[in-house]
């Protein structure tokens, strides 16, 4: 696969990644999303093709046989999520920078896949409880989903070490600010 940049964003569900994502792909017209292929149904305002491929688990495991993923994982329990290899090499092809929104174990493995031509950032709540409160306000899961993304994070937050760079999301502003000063070192190198 022809190599260009990479920038990799994971963090606990609720934390403002995508928030922060949607920031940055408006200020930097070269970025652009890796759409991610998931056998999860679309919630909201969600659009195949925009958000997600959106799958069912027989296409998914179809996908996985092929070959097609550079990696996948069951993120949470009977859903799985992947990063398709056509998804990257179109936006290289382009020669744009990727933009990951990955769960935290797919962002160490697309560190360790593709090292210097990666910068692996973790974003973090200021606290769990920040995190259960901005996942209510979010209103897009059930109570039963909402405690389980809250559960998974603890384990989440342990990983935060193995990234680059951990930025802590309290006031919105600051954060994206602070993201843009490492990617803009990281674009010069
Ligand atoms: P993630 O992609 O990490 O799951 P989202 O970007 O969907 O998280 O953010 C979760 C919720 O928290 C959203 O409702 C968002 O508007 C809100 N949010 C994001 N950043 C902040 C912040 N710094 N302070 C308060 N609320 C925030
Ligand atoms: P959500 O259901 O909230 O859209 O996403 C759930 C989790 O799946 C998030 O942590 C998100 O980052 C992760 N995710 C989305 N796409 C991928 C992917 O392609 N690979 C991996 N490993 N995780 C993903």
């Amino acid at each position: 696969m022809q190599n260009g940049k990479l920038i990799i964003f994971s963090a606990p569900s609720g934390s403002g990644k995508t928030t922060i994502v949607k920031r940055l792909l408006s200020t930097f017209p070269q970025f652009e999303f890796s759409i991610s292929a998931t056998s999860r149904q679309p919630r909201g305002e969600e659009r195949d093709g925009v958000d997600y491929f959106f799958l069912s688990a027989e296409e998914f495991r179809q996908k996985v046989t092929e070959n097609a993923f550079v990696e996948w994982e069951e993120v949470y329990n009977g859903t799985c999520y992947g990063t398709l290899r056509s998804e990257m090499e179109r936006i290289w092809a382009k020669g744009n920078v990727i933009i990951f929104d990955v769960d935290v174990m797919g962002g160490i493995n697309l560190k360790r896949i593709f090292g210097e031509h990666a910068c692996s950032i973790f974003i973090k709540a200021p606290s769990v409880e920040a995190l259960r409160e901005r996942l209510i306000g979010r209103g897009t899961d059930s109570a039963e989903t909402i405690e389980k993304r809250v559960a998974k994070a603890e384990f989440e937050l342990s990983k935060a070490s193995e990234f680059d760079f951990v930025v802590v999301n309290d006031i919105l502003d600051n954060a994206v600010a602070e993201t843009e000063k490492i990617i803009t070192e990281f674009l010069k190198r």
